[in-house]
């Protein structure tokens, strides 16, 4: 087409146009901003307050963003959770209370949503948070000042494939599959799928077929400051039509099968770890520790295995054997959300044949990584902007 001034001077104020209304038509207001400054940091952020039926407000995220808060809505039933410095505030859309550690507050007017924006009373902002923070948030001379919140976004992923080196792992019947071969190639199929798409550094306890003990492999992911541990193993049964996937994370609570595999993985210690003396130093100082280290991150675990677990059984239509939990020595001494995750029966001779295969691995890597990027994406706090 002929490029005609006249005719891109009419679209332009079509735009100029459309722009105003739109704008008009939104019932909040940008009118000015507030200053919020870090403590201790030259950082100064401003957060955007807005009229709405002449009061003013602030936007949930971008409070969330300042605060690198967690924001969850259940729009089900109008219920936002806010996790700032590790504290859970629940507001109600539509209300004037909002609830902190088990108390109601009150707030000068209610919490609004428009347009899918979810706005917060300016007062909560100079008045309940300094109130409720004593010692982290001030206002003062107009200005917010806060010490520096804490980021909790997953940047380090450590995955551990299980066994290796004189401790084969389960071996398969049919055509003698090692379990410690499988486990070591889905994982750098995994690790590269995570370093090309997620932008995170990903370690492995092991990258070549050599024995690591399992305190070395936690020692490893809590030395590196892993946010997430992950350990890749395949199953196996004395039943060989036993077949599926199995996700496990920690706990002491467990089933009679959970036992049984528990066992079964917990073996390496009596076989190539030493015996007895090497349990006992589990026993002594990992067990301990761990448990309670694991407890805060119990939950975290269980959502990261819920995602695995989904994930895997979707994308290979392996049969899915559920999520459980067992006493494992390589989860216990993690202290960060850890899993560990049951491929398929090596012992089952049809599934032996599918873990040898490099584009079932594939597969299997694929899937895993599509549930620790789902995860991630509900876990990690929303970042400053
Ligand atoms: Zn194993």
């Amino acid at each position: 087409m002929k490029y005609n001034p006249r005719f891109s001077l009419i679209i332009c104020f079509i735009f100029i146009i459309l722009g105003i209304s739109a704008s008009t038509s939104s019932a909040s207001n940008y009118i000015d901003s507030l200053e919020v400054n870090i403590k201790n940091t030259a950082d100064k952020i401003y957060i955007p307050i807005h009229t709405i039926n002449n009061l003013r407000y602030c936007e949930l995220e971008k409070i969330a963003s300042v605060f690198k808060a967690n924001v969850k809505d259940e729009r089900s039933d109008n219920r936002i959770y806010l996790n700032i410095y590790d504290e859970q505030f629940l507001f109600l859309s539509g209300s004037r209370y909002f609830s902190f550690k088990n108390k109601n507050y009150l707030y000068p007017q209610p919490l609004v949503q428009q347009n899918g924006i979810c706005y917060l009373p300016f007062e909560f902002l100079i008045s309940n948070l300094p109130d409720l923070f004593k010692d982290k948030v001030a206002f003062k001379d107009n200005k917010l000042h806060i010490s520096k919140p804490q980021d909790n976004t997953i940047r380090t992923i450590v995955l551990d494939p299980g066994h290796g080196g004189r401790d084969p792992g389960a071996v398969g019947k049919t055509i003698g599959a090692y379990e410690k071969n499988i486990n070591l190639s889905v994982a750098l199929m995994l690790k590269n799928y995570l370093e090309k798409e997620m932008n995170v550094r990903v370690l492995l306890t092991r990258s070549e077929d050599k024995f690591v003990s399992l305190q070395e492999r936690t020692r490893f992911a809590n030395d590196n400051k892993a946010d997430l541990f992950i350990s890749i193993h395949t199953n196996a049964s004395r039943d060989r039509s036993s077949k599926g996937i199995e996700m496990y994370y920690l706990s002491t609570a467990k089933t009679n099968e959970a036992r049984a595999v528990e066992a079964m993985e917990n073996s390496v210690v009596e076989k190539y770890e030493g015996g007895t003396e090497a349990l006992r130093k589990y026993d002594d100082l990992a067990l301990i520790l761990s448990d309670i280290m694991q407890a805060e991150n119990l939950e975290h675990s269980n959502t990261l295995a819920l995602k695995l677990q989904m994930n895997i059984c979707a994308g290979t239509k392996s049969p899915d054997r559920g999520i459980r939990q067992a006493n494992f020595y390589v989860l216990r001494g993690a202290f960060m959300p850890a899993v560990l995750v049951e491929m398929g029966f090596i012992s089952n001779p049809v599934e032996e044949s599918f873990l040898v295969n490099k584009q079932y691995q594939d597969r299997l890597a694929r899937t895993i990584f599509e549930g620790i990027k789902s995860f991630k994406f509900r876990y990690d706090r929303i970042r400053t902007s």
